[in-house]
Formats: C-alpha cells, structure tokens, sequence
C-alpha cells in the first residue's frame, strides 16, 4: 500500500545518477562532480570555469555499493510481481559504469542479478496463493537489428503489435526458467553468444543495447496476469565525430545516436503526457512500448565518471536525464 502511494507521488518515470569512483589510472585527475545533496549535482569545467546544476530523484555518491542502488529499484520488482510492466535502464558513455550497475561483477552483483534473485524469493514466499511461470529472453539491438542472443540461429525477428497495442518480438520464444540457476546460466550463455563473429567484445558491447526480459505470469484466486521487467544496459551515449569515424563505424554512431534521442523523446513525451508518443521512431522504444507506457514504470541510471577529462560527456548525459525528468 505504501509502496503504492509512494509510487503515485513519483510518478511513472525515475531518472537517477550514480557517479561512479575514480579509476585506479585516473587518481590524479581532477574532478569535474560535486554532489551537492541526495538529488542535485553540479558539474564544473575547470577549463571553461562553466557550472552546471542538475536535479534528480536521486543522487548515487561513488562511495554507494550496489545494494543502495539496488534498494531504489526493489519497489519496482514488487509491481512486476503485482502486474505492472518496468524498465530499468542504464544511461551513459562508454565507460561510465552502465555494465557495473546493470550486471556487477561476481563480488558486486548488479541490478540484474539482485532483480531476478528476488523475483523468485517473491514467487516462493506466495507460493501458497500466488503460482508464478516464469521466462526469459536476452536481446540485443546493433545497427537498429534486433538479436536473440539465447538462440543465434539466423531467421527474422520483428517487434509485431497486438490488438492492444502491445508489442511482441516475433520470431523469439522467451524461455522459461525454474530457478535462479537458471535465469544464471541463461545469462552466460547470452554473454558467449554476445561475442560470436566480433573481433572486440568490449567495442561491440559498447554500441548496442542490451536487453534482459523477465516475463511473469501469475495465476491466483484473485485471476490471472502477465507482466515483464526489462532490464537494460544502453549503448554507449558519447558522440562521436566524424572525423574519428569513417564507414561502418559512422553509420553505427547514427544509428546508436538515432535510438537514444528516440528513446530520449519518447520519455520526455510521456512525461509531459503528449498525445502522440513517437515509439515506432526505433526498435528500442517500439521493443519496449508497453514497458513505458500506461501505468508501467520506468527507472532510468544516468551514470557519469566523475573526471574533468570526460566534463562535456558528463555534462551532456546528465542534460539528457534532466529532460525526461
Ligand atoms: P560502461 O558499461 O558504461 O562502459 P563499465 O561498467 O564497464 O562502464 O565501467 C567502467 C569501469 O569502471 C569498469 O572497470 C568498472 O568495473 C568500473 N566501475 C564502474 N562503476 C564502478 C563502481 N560504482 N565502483 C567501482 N568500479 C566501478
Ligand atoms: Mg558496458
């Protein structure tokens, strides 16, 4: 009930930062965020001596683990157990900690990890009234192209409406998983999949999005509902000049480019309750249609590295999250 009118105050759609630490290479470099309090950071160029101020639900310091982010987004894996969809995406530049807060490594587990854990302790504790199926998809979009990273068989895979509206990825079967094992070693093979016929994994991951589907089906005396939780590790948000990119590679930055400012618009639509909201704009946003809108819930991370070199990245992502604040 709290959880409930907590979320109505909010509203549908949360947009957060975490800074993360320094690096150990970058330990003499200058910072470039000040966090002023629990929702408002400023960001200083030393060379332009420029300030800006951005204001958040809320601020993540670098000395935040990962179960204080993962605390704000709990509420989120109790509406998909109640029957609301939600997204939790990752923005940023490449760089910034978007994989950190998503996946974590085996000593911080991130989001993901956290999420699906908890999906199924849920499922156990109503196990009595409540029978939940439970199925997964791992999805990749490059160059505008939808992936199955579960099942890399080549064929068709199209992003199809139903009758209301809501949008279903022909061509993928989401599969279904018993347990948190499961859901573990489904991960793994997405991420040796993730690497077949690519020269430089961390370049590729860097331009696509990445996209983790937990699909709930729930049957009780009270009836029956379906709902999905989308977890989302996006493309790297930096821009990149035309003159370091030539060929294959500009065409991917346009195309990266293209999907975030997308996603950007449809979010900002939302926000300010427009009537036409652009989600057939690209595959990311019609992918996730029926995630964003209606009563569904969105939480955004705006990662940053808090170092001068990379000010104006920074400085343009936290713009980005304060539009479709
Ligand atoms: P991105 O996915 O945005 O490109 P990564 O998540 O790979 O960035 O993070 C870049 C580097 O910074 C990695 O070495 C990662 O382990 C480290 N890192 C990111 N966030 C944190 C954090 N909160 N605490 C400690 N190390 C972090
Ligand atoms: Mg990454």
């Amino acid at each position: 009930r709290l959880n409930q009118l907590l979320q109505e105050i909010r509203g549908n759609i949360r947009v957060m930062c975490r800074v993360r630490p320094m690096l150990h290479a970058e330990r003499n470099n200058v910072e470039s965020v000040q966090i002023m309090d629990t929702c408002q950071v400023k960001v200083i160029n030393t060379s332009t001596r420029r300030e800006n101020s951005f204001e958040f639900d809320r601020v993540f310091p670098p000395t935040d683990p990962q179960e204080v982010i993962y605390y704000e987004i709990s509420d989120l894996v109790m509406s998909v157990m109640n029957g609301y969809n939600a997204c939790v995406m990752a923005y940023g530049q490449t760089g910034s900690g978007k994989t950190f807060t998503m996946e974590g490594n085996k000593k911080c587990l991130g989001i993901n990890y956290r999420a699906v854990r908890e999906i199924f302790e849920l499922a156990e504790c109503r196990k009595e009234t409540h029978n939940y199926t439970i199925s997964m998809t791992i999805l990749e979009i490059y160059n505008d192209q939808i992936k199955d990273l579960l099942d890399i068989t080549p064929r068709k895979i199209e992003i199809r409406e139903d009758s209301k509206g809501n949008s279903h990825v022909q061509g993928v079967d989401p599969m279904p998983v018993n347990s948190y094992a499961d859901i573990i070693s489904a991960i793994e093979c997405g991420k040796s999949n993730r690497s077949v016929g690519c020269t430089n994994v961390n370049e590729y991951s860097s331009r696509s999005h990445s996209i983790v589907t937990i699909y709930i089906n729930c049957v009780s005396e009270e009836g029956n509902f379906s709902s999905k939780l989308n977890l989302i590790d996006l493309a790297g948000s930096e821009r990149v000049w035309k003159s370091e990119a030539e060929g294959l590679r500009m065409v991917e930055a346009c195309n990266i480019n293209q999907s975030l400012t997308s996603l950007g618009k449809v979010l900002y639509s939302l926000a300010a309750k427009q009537a036409h909201i652009p989600y057939r704009d690209s595959k990311l946003t019609h992918l996730l249609k029926d995630s964003l809108s209606g009563d569904a819930k969105t939480l955004m991370i705006i990662c940053v590295n808090p170092s001068q070199d990379d000010v104006s990245e920074t400085t343009s992502s936290l713009s980005f999250g304060s539009r479709v604040a």
